[in-house]
């Protein structure tokens, strides 16, 4: 093992890609997780916009990545991301990024590739839009690229997404076989990811259009709670529910923990109707986001703060992604 692989610290990677603003399903699946590793000081952060990766499947609509960079850095700091405890740096503005994922990716077999279950889902997913691209073929090695340049230890993944991790792991174990060991083989660092339902009761996203945002108004909140769908033989007050299918109860498991045995029992007995049981809800989702909103508004009347969180993220990064790139480049007889 070279000083690279084994003086690494024990760096976790994370990116996310700016295509719109965070829902409560990102709060609880993304938002929460980095706020446990970036208050662990076994960990050094590495949290990073994806805005290249955003490209994949969002790369006829570039005009709105400033405005959602901007908002999910906002979002991020409002939510107590701390630039002095974690790094946060935008994708794009690390180049050694891109050569390396260039290097990396002629190594990468396309049967690899072609074998990832979420590369077809997407173009299932996406069927209205063109996005069978090179780009999203191809985005396993720039995630690898991506974890790879900081020489990251660890990535914070769900159990859903291990196999992803797993790829980015043989690429780079293909890299360490043909040219010696220049680059570390990243663990996945598992975390529990709730399931947060939508209103509809599939999984909360943006492209379903049934998620309730983080910097949604008191209103809309109330409004979308509102909509949310419920245990359709409980019809009324009195008729016994049933919580386990419930996406709002799944939603006070989260936000109503001092509430949800009771708000169990009286769904079940009848005591509780749906309609209070989505008022309740809605209190708690605002009040718990209420301290993020206050925080965000006085963020973004700051003058110039997402620029100089991104360029002090590039400034810890660039270094030592050009350090990464030197071995690799040297290994590969291009020095
Ligand atoms: S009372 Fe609440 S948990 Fe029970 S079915 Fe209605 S909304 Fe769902």
């Amino acid at each position: 093992m070279t000083d690279a692989a084994t003086t690494a610290p024990r760096r976790v990677v994370t990116g996310y890609r700016p295509t719109g603003p965070l829902h409560l399903g990102h709060w609880a699946g993304n938002v929460e997780s980095m706020l446990d590793l970036q208050a662990d000081p076994a960990y050094t952060c590495f949290f990073f916009i994806a805005d290249w990766h955003m490209l994949t499947t969002h790369y006829d609509r570039t005009e709105e990545l400033p405005g959602f960079v901007q908002g999910l850095v906002l979002d991020w700091l409002a939510a107590g991301l701390d630039p002095a405890r974690a790094v946060i740096y935008r994708q794009s503005t690390i180049p050694e990024v891109a050569e390396l994922a260039l290097l990396l990716g002629m190594l990468t077999p396309l049967g690899w590739l072609e074998r990832v279950p979420s590369f077809k889902e997407r173009l299932r997913d996406m069927s209205e839009r063109d996005v069978a691209n090179l780009g999203l073929l191809g985005y396993p090695v720039l995630q690898t690229a991506d974890i790879a340049i900081v020489r990251g230890a660890y990535v914070p993944v769900g159990e859903d997404q291990v196999a992803h991790l797993e790829l980015s792991r043989e690429i780079v174990r293909r890299c360490n076989r043909l040219y010696g060991e220049v680059l570390v083989e990243p663990q996945p660092l598992l975390s529990e990811t709730p399931l947060i339902p939508g209103s509809d009761g599939r999984k909360m996203s943006k492209s379903l259009d049934n998620a309730i945002g983080v910097r949604d108004e008191e209103d809309l909140v109330r409004a979308t709670v509102r909509s949310f769908v419920t245990d359709p033989q409980k019809l009324r007050r009195g008729d016994p529910g049933r919580p386990e299918i419930c996406p709002v109860f799944a939603l006070h498991r989260k936000f109503s923990p001092a509430d949800v045995d009771r708000i169990e029992a009286d769904c079940r007995s009848g005591a509780l109707g749906c309609v209070d049981c989505k008022t309740l809800l809605a209190d708690h989702v605002v009040s718990a986001f209420e301290p993020f909103r206050a925080r965000r508004a006085e963020l973004a009347a700051t003058p110039g703060i997402v620029e100089e969180v991104l360029a002090e993220g590039a400034r810890t990064v660039r270094p030592i992604a050009a350090e990464t790139l030197a071995l690799v480049r040297e290994a590969m007889h291009f020095s």
